[in-house]
């Protein structure tokens, strides 16, 4: 099924396969088929994967983070697709330079329209961007936004929120980007969804369930 989702890809797209729950061996298949960024949910659990696993990998956190969680992956995250506040963001900060290092990031927006959806208003990604305390992280690189559609089977619904989704990065971009190379990447798309990300502007796609199977807990 790897093989099948990126020979549909345009090239310039990256696939994030979302390995969480998912078990060493099961990540070692799909990594032996060529397969380098895997996505996680839980600091612990990535970390854990991070030490057994080959060091090639680019590890993407893609669920919601805590800032007390920061540290277990900060010495190797390659991508944070969740971040939703300053506060985050900051500690984000202060864990990427005891490392030496400066840690991609992206800011997650709300865009689904059920309550159950984490992440930024466009309005709140501004007032963060704007912020004094934001310029001085010298340790966090923000490369783009992520955002995850209404679960429903109504595909209008859920392009639009991608279409959406498009709109507040270029208004981000604008304002804030214009002269950045960096901020150029649109997280969106998962196993349901992702052809119709693409359609609208996606440059990374995280999918789980069609390369791994299904998952028994969330
Ligand atoms: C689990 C998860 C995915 C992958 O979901 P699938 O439907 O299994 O492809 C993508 N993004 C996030 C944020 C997730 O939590």
């Amino acid at each position: 099924m790897h093989q099948e989702i990126l020979k549909g890809l345009p090239d310039d797209i990256k696939l994030v396969a979302v390995s969480k729950t998912k078990a060493v061996s099961d990540i070692r298949r799909v990594y032996d088929v060529g397969q380098r960024i895997f996505g996680e949910n839980r600091c612990e659990e990535m970390r854990k994967k991070f030490e057994e696993l080959p060091k090639d990998i680019d590890w993407h956190m893609i669920g919601h983070l805590q800032s007390r969680q920061v540290k277990i992956i900060a010495l190797f995250v390659k991508l944070i697709h969740s971040v939703d506040s300053l506060k985050l963001l900051q500690v984000v900060n202060k864990e990427a330079a005891k490392h030496n290092r400066i840690i991609d990031c992206l800011l997650q927006i709300r865009i689904a329209k059920e309550e159950t959806k984490t992440g930024l208003s466009i309005e709140e990604a501004e007032e963060l961007l704007s912020c004094g305390d934001f310029k001085n992280l010298k340790n966090i690189r923000i490369i783009g936004v992520m955002g995850m559609a209404t679960f429903t089977q109504d595909e209008d619904i859920v392009r639009g929120e991608f279409k959406q989704l498009k709109k507040y990065f270029e208004r981000l971009k604008e304002e804030y980007f214009a002269s950045d190379d960096n901020f150029k990447e649109i997280s969106a798309g998962m196993s349901g969804d992702y052809k119709i990300a693409i359609n609208e502007g996606s440059t990374i796609i995280r999918i789980g369930s069609l390369i791994f199977g299904r998952r028994c807990v969330k």
